[in-house]
């Protein structure tokens, strides 16, 4: 094939969002990603039952309501801070991160839609892989302080964190498909999910807002405090220099 018609057909395919390359995890990842998503909702929900439980014996089962907001905020500002950092440090060569978090994020910009023909497994499971030894020590530490409501209260929020940050691809790619499901679309519509024109504003010049991708609440508030900029000349000041900056 000629340069000029290799070139025409990379053209077209990022107009159309979609690379026409189909990119599989390797035998361990795979492993990995499919047995942790299968164990990601046995370890979510023996946390909430027994954070739950404990909440509920010492008469501080009110506290859910707060840890509801807190874990879907938290998971949001997760997806934010990650992305940001996946689009902006590092490079696609570095050792496990590079092709699991920084390729992934950057050939996003210029394919979008790929992410759309992902399966559950390849859309969540890397999230599932840091996940699940998370919530396992979770769990651990609660059989070490049985006692503890303070402990019981960030379980449950930690435990709605990991699941909106495990969910977040998922809303990730209905906001960049054509045709989302009925309702993928009423969840948009009502802003629990990240909505797609919302998101849109990220991959519109100069590509440096709206890094959340969970439900996007927390934009707004980051982009008015100018938060990833000011973190970013914090880590400047560090010796620490963006490698993908868009400015
Ligand atoms: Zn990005
Ligand atoms: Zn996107």
């Amino acid at each position: 094939m000629s340069v000029s018609a290799r070139n025409e057909i990379s053209s077209r395919n990022q107009s159309s969002g979609y690379s026409g390359i189909e990119e599989h995890s390797g035998p361990l990842h795979s492993f990995l990603e499919h047995t942790t998503l299968l164990l990601f909702p046995i370890v979510f929900a023996l946390n909430i039952h027994w954070a739950g439980s404990r909440l509920y014996e010492l008469e501080l089962l009110w506290l859910v309501a707060l840890a509801v907001p807190l874990g879907i905020v938290g998971g949001d500002f997760i997806s934010g801070l990650v992305h940001w950092a996946a689009d902006t440090y590092g490079s696609e060569d570095m050792r496990v991160i590079g092709p699991s978090l920084v390729k992934p994020f950057r050939l996003h910009h210029i394919y979008p839609r790929d992410i759309c023909t992902h399966g559950l497994v390849e859309t969540t499971g890397n999230v599932c892989i840091l996940a699940v030894p998370v919530l396992s020590l979770c769990l651990y530490l609660m059989w070490l302080a049985p006692h503890s409501g303070l402990l019981a209260f960030s379980v449950i929020s930690f435990a709605l964190m990991a699941a909106a940050t495990v969910a977040t691809n998922q809303f990730h790619k209905w906001a960049h498909q054509e045709t989302p499901s009925a309702f993928a679309r009423w969840l948009q519509q009502r802003r629990l999910v990240l909505e797609p024109e919302h998101h849109k504003r990220h991959h519109t010049k100069p590509f440096d807002t709206n890094y959340c991708i969970t439900n996007g609440w927390l934009n707004p508030l980051l982009n008015r405090l100018k938060f990833f900029r000011r973190l970013e000349a914090a880590l400047a000041f560090f010796g620490i220099k963006t490698t993908n900056s868009p400015h």
